[in-house]
């Protein structure tokens, strides 16, 4: 098994105080991992020449969205995902090794206010969407305190989180207050027993108490992602279509995707055109919904239904050209493509004592080098990245 937070903590290269901001800023260009090896130094040099020659000097002030959150395809990245944790209270077999995963210690973890400062650069360049998620943002202890802070920041339209519920519902009002505004709750069975087999513990019926809760609670819709698995629970979709039926919920079924230790294999994908071939047999009512170009999710009414359903199809018909994402993870590094291996960290600057500006430089310069389109399904299959629970999808 390949731990990679040994590698992220090299990945800056030899930071000291005494240097220019200029040559703070490269030092930080580690751009990732290249099959396990660190790129040289030349590399990042040149990657630094070539990607600040295309950023202009300065923003237009009547620009709401700053340049640095615009890559060189000319997308606006205005939604940010933030890992607050690595550790979870479920072990998903699609999301993290049996054996578990090497965790970075707490003290590289980011703070409260690293992760306020950070999201607050973030929210006054353009980002008007942030989603919380993990391993499972619910544990962290100071998780209302976060949700406070960041649902204050002026410009913030959508708070969200991704959550796998199983000790939301105690939690949830008080989360509400504190300017929770959307939720999307995991849940890949309606079986009890099946839920332990996957998620390798017990929870069912307080992960479904959550759902109903957050309903009860006025979210709507209530968002529950459920990834999709061949000989698991491909025989359940039009039971979760049904959950729809008389709740304002929103059945998101998700393509199987390969991250490092989930033993992905094509066989175990259900792709979006079969899934959609079985809710289309049983429900003849379905209409697609006409999207918004930055929409990742293919949405569906059902005739009759209070609900709607969804698929995300990442595996079979990706949806990068509209993808306006960027993901900060719990260790403080910015990543720019959920496919992509290449990190760079925001926290050790901080922590160096980075000014604004020169961070605005360091993101600008990783969203200039993301790509036009993650590679396909059998290629990211075989390309390191870290597990999941890492990321936090
Ligand atoms: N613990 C929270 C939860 O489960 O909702 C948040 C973190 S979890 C990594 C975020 C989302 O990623 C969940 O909806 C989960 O189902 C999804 N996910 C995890 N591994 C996946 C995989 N291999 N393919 C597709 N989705 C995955
Ligand atoms: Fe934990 Fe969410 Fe991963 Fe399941 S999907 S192991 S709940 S982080």
């Amino acid at each position: 098994m390949r731990f990679y937070l040994s590698g992220c903590s090299n990945w800056h290269l030899g930071f000291s105080r005494l240097n220019s901001a200029k040559s703070r800023i490269k030092s930080y260009f580690q751009l990732g991992s290249d099959h396990g090896k660190l790129l040289t130094t030349n590399h990042m040099e040149s990657s630094w020449t070539r990607t600040y020659a295309t950023m202009p000097e300065k923003i237009p002030e009547d620009d709401p969205i700053s340049n640095m959150l615009v890559d060189s395809f000319g997308r606006h990245h205005t939604y940010l995902r933030i890992s607050l944790t690595e550790r979870c209270n479920l072990r998903c077999q699609y999301c993290m090794p049996a054996e578990g995963v090497e965790l970075t210690p707490g003290s590289k973890v980011m703070s409260q206010n690293e992760i306020v400062r950070l999201a607050s650069l973030f929210v006054h360049s353009g980002v008007n969407k942030i989603r919380l998620t993990g391993g499972e943002p619910s544990i962290r202890k100071d998780i209302e305190e976060i949700c406070s802070q960041l649902s204050n920041l002026r410009g913030l339209k959508t708070l969200a989180m991704t959550t796998n519920g199983l000790t939301l519902a105690r939690k949830l009002p008080k989360l509400k207050e504190c300017g929770l505004n959307l939720l999307n709750i995991s849940l890949d069975t309606l079986v009890p027993a099946k839920f332990e087999f996957m998620t390798r513990r017990k929870g069912h019926e307080r992960v479904m108490e959550s759902i109903y809760t957050a309903v009860d609670l006025g979210y709507n819709p209530v968002k529950v992602n459920c990834v999709v698995m061949r000989g698991f629970n491909d025989d359940e979709i039009c039971d979760f279509v049904e959950l729809t039926k008389e709740k304002p919920i929103n059945v998101r079924f998700i393509e199987f995707m390969p991250f490092d230790g989930n033993v992905w294999n094509v066989k175990k994908l259900v792709s979006y055109a079969e899934m959609l071939d079985i809710v289309g047999k049983r429900y003849t009512g379905i209409k697609r919904i006409q999207d918004h170009p930055t929409e990742t999710a293919k949405n569906f009414t059902v005739e009759g239904h209070q609900g709607t359903v969804s698929f995300i199809t990442s595996m079979t018909d990706h949806f990068c050209s509209g993808c306006n994402r960027l993901r900060l993870l719990a260790d403080g590094n910015l990543k720019v493509c959920l496919f992509g291996p290449s990190e760079v960290s925001l926290r050790d600057p901080i922590r160096e004592g980075a000014d604004d500006n020169e961070l605005r430089q360091i993101i600008g310069a990783a969203v200039k080098r993301k790509k036009g389109s993650h590679a396909g399904m059998f290629d990211i299959a075989k390309t390191p990245n870290r597990p999941m629970i890492h990321i936090g999808g």
